[in-house]
Order: C-alpha cells, then structure tokens, then sequence
C-alpha cells in the first residue's frame, strides 16, 4: 500500500491574478503530485467558504497565506502515513479538522486543495490516469467518453464588458461529432467570429473567460453575429451545432425585475420566460444555465417542466455543487442539469456524491471550470470519470482553459488506444460515503489505461 509521505502548500496566482492554493503531496514511492484551486467571480450561499487573509497591505486583501499554514500545520501532520485510496475516509477527517458548518475555520478552498490532491495521489499510487481511476473506484459510469463540450465564444454579465447581460454565449457541437472534430469546430467558428467582429467593426477584445467582448448593444444581436460566423465555415447551424447560455440571472436581477439591455424597460418574470420561449424557438438554445434569480423558483419550475424535453435547464448557482441542495432542487424538479464545480465545496467526496444526486432522478451533470482558473487540468480528467454528459471550460482561448481541453484530446487519444486492446481486470468498488458499508463487485473491467 503507498502512503501519504509529505504534504506542502503555496500561494499562486491564478488566471485573474488572484492568490489561491497549490498543494504538492509526495507519496512513500518518492512520486508526487501537484493540484490548485480554481475560485468563483460569483459565489453562493450554499458554497463552502473560501478563507482569504482580508489583510489589506497584501494582495488586496486577498491571499491565501492563513490557508497555506493550515495545510503545512495542522492538515499535513494527520495525513502523514495515511492511503492515498481511501478518499472517503481522508475527506472525513479533513471535514472533522474543521466541523463548522461551512468549513470557515480551515476554509473550503483550504480542504479542496488537499482533497484534490488525494484524488490525484490515489490515482498515481495504482498507476492509472485519474479518469480511469474515478471510473475503476466508483463506477458512476459504464463507458469512458469524452463529454459533449459547451464552447463559451463570447463573455457578458461580470465576465464581459457591461453591455451584454448574459454571462456567457456558448456553442454545442452535435454530440455525434466526435472529440478532435467537436474541437476543430470550436476552433474554427472562435476565430470565424474574430473576423465577423472585425469586419463588423466590433471590439473584439476578450473578457474575464477568453471569450470576445463586443461592443454589440443587444443580446439577442449575439446570436446575429454568431450565425453568421457559422455560416461562413462548412458547418450548418442547428444541425452540426447549436447556442448554449449561461443567463446568470441573479447578476442582472434586481427591484424584483430583470434588468436586460434589449429593452428599455425592465423584464418581469413572465416577459422574461416569452423572451427564453422565442429564443429558443429562433436560436435553437439548447442550454441554458441559470436562467432565473434563485428564488424565482415559480418560473424555474414552469421552464423546466415547458422546455425541458428539448433543452438542458441548468442549475448551478441554485445549487452550488452542494448534494443535499441538488437532492432537494431535483426533486421539485427546478432543473434537469446541474454543474458541478469541485472548488465549490471542501471535498472530492462531496462532488461524487452530487453526481449520484443528480443521477437518482435521470438529471444530466455539466464539470465545470471556474472563472478564476490555473492551468490544473483535473476538470477534464472528472468529466471522464464520472461520466458527464457536458463539459464546460470556457473558450479555446488562454492556457488555463486549453490546458483543460487538451487533457481530454490526450484522454480521447487514451480511450481509442485502449478499444484497440482487450485485457480484464477485477476491480472493487469504493463506497462513495465513509459510513457505507464496502461493496465488492466483480464485474469484468475491459481495457486498462494504455
Ligand atoms: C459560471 O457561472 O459558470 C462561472 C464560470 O462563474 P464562476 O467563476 O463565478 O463560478
Ligand atoms: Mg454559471
């Protein structure tokens, strides 16, 4: 059995030049691995706490020094020694260090740090990618694919610019177009659209995510401009690709209206849902993420329950990767997808058990990177290995959002490897709870990582 040599945390900077945690955990074999914290623009109230030092000489307040010495004290010490494969059992220790209801004490980006670093030790201790060893472990999915890939093209809302309200445009690729050819269209239709936004005249700077922020005024216009940069590449619109959103609702909510800049007046929730039926309609969105303030649950309900057969109504600021929340929204059937985001809550276990939540009832899951992000390509090895139907890591542009699609052209690459040789293993499977009591299944495992 490998075990937990050592332990050590530092602070860097991430994508927007904010402080946050890298953990490099080195295991009795003298290997090591290294993870980071991605962090939220926008973060909610069923998230886990991010702990900041809020010492204003520094960082602007914003460092993460407090969390550093957390890991090297008091969280390295009681991991020393322990097995890397026993991820329940280390995130249940990691949660009774720090018992307070949101984790404020160590801090949530504290724990997910060394979580994180579990999960990748755990992986490396058995030789296996990480994908492999999520899907070996826990066998929340039979296949191993790579997602269907949510393309973000242009930034709005606290991403953008101030003039679009919605936080992000997104393309689809059809999911019967495999990985290379779904990033090949992603890549093409993004610098396609460059040259629309120039020829148009448009700003065609990026904002926070790496999606183009242009100087359009409405964001019905977006979609304008995008259809034709569609129409300028080989690919037929609402055939080989389609519009995704994240509306973000809750940034552009407020007096009890939504505030959009397509209209002079300000949108009631009913004008609001005609707008999303007509866009629907004329766009073919077939995602649409966050589309209302959290609790304007009425007209969630009354979405999902209109276009969810044909549109993917998806939740993540209404349940901010927390399981008993996606248990809850689920059940009353608010949505029928949920992002996940690991750095949302402290642990790995955590994020397993909402991918179960959102599977008890048929629900889709979206992996999702964050806005304040680093080149750790965990994201993609997660969206493998618990089987998501989406992935969702920005646009094809800047290395911490390409780190994370060229880890799944390589796991792409992996999977094709593998369906050309056919090995059995035995394999058992880990309880995703530390309370439940082991299964030991034998189902016959083709294909080892090549
Ligand atoms: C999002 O809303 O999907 C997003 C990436 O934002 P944040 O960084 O605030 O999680
Ligand atoms: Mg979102």
């Amino acid at each position: 059995m490998a075990t937990i040599q050592a332990l050590t945390a530092k602070e860097i900077l991430d994508s927007l030049g904010i402080p946050t945690l890298e953990v490099t955990l080195w295991l009795d074999s003298g290997a090591a691995v290294v993870t980071s914290v991605a962090t939220g623009t926008s973060t909610g109230q069923f998230e886990t706490t991010d702990l900041r030092d809020n010492d204003s000489a520094r960082m602007v307040g914003r460092g993460v020094l407090q969390a550093v010495n957390h890991i090297n004290q008091t969280i390295a010490p009681a991991l020393i020694g322990r097995d890397p494969t026993d991820q329940a059992g280390l995130d249940q220790l990691l949660l009774q260090l720090d018992d307070s209801p949101r984790q404020s004490k160590l801090g949530g980006n504290t724990l997910i740090a060394v979580s994180q670093a579990i999960l990748k030790a755990g992986a490396l201790s058995q030789n296996w990618p990480i994908y492999y060893y999520l899907q070996q472990k826990y066998q929340l999915t039979q296949n191993l694919t790579i997602p269907t890939c949510i393309f973000c093209m242009i930034d709005g809302g606290v991403h953008g610019s101030d003039n679009l309200d919605f936080q992000e445009f997104q393309i689809i690729p059809a999911s019967f177009i495999d990985y290379p050819s779904a990033l090949n269209l992603a890549v093409t239709l993004y610098q396609k659209l460059e040259e629309v936004l120039v020829n148009r005249k448009a700003v065609h700077a990026t904002g926070t995510l790496g999606g183009f922020t242009p100087n359009l005024m409405t964001n019905s216009e977006v979609f304008d401009v995008m259809i034709e940069a569609i129409k300028a590449t080989p690919y037929i619109f609402s055939q080989d690709v389609f519009f995704g959103l994240d509306a973000s609702a809750n940034n552009f909510y407020y007096g009890n209206r939504y505030h959009l800049k397509d209209k002079s007046q300000a949108y009631s929730s009913k004008e609001l849902m005609e707008y999303y039926r007509t866009m629907r309609q004329a766009h073919k969105v077939i995602y649409l993420e966050d589309p209302f303030n959290l609790d304007d649950t009425k007209n969630w309900l009354e979405l999902t329950a209109e276009l969810g057969s044909t549109t993917s109504v998806s939740s993540d600021s209404l349940t901010d990767s927390n399981s008993k929340r996606i248990t809850e929204v689920s059940s009353k059937k608010f949505a029928n997808t949920f992002v996940l985001k690991p750095s949302k809550q402290a642990t790995i276990t955590e994020l397993l058990l909402c991918v179960s939540a959102a599977r008890q009832a048929g629900n889709q899951i979206v992996i999702a990177h964050r806005s304040g992000e680093t080149n750790d390509d965990l994201v993609a090895d997660l969206a493998v290995g618990i089987g998501a139907n989406f992935a969702k890591f920005g646009p094809v542009n800047r290395q911490e959002r390409l780190a994370k699609y060229n880890r799944l052209s390589q796991i792409h690459q992996e999977i094709v490897n593998r369906n050309a040789v056919q090995t059995t293993l035995e394999v058992t499977v880990a309880p995703i709870v530390a309370a439940t009591p082991e299964v030991t299944a034998t189902p016959t495992i083709s294909n080892p990582p090549v």
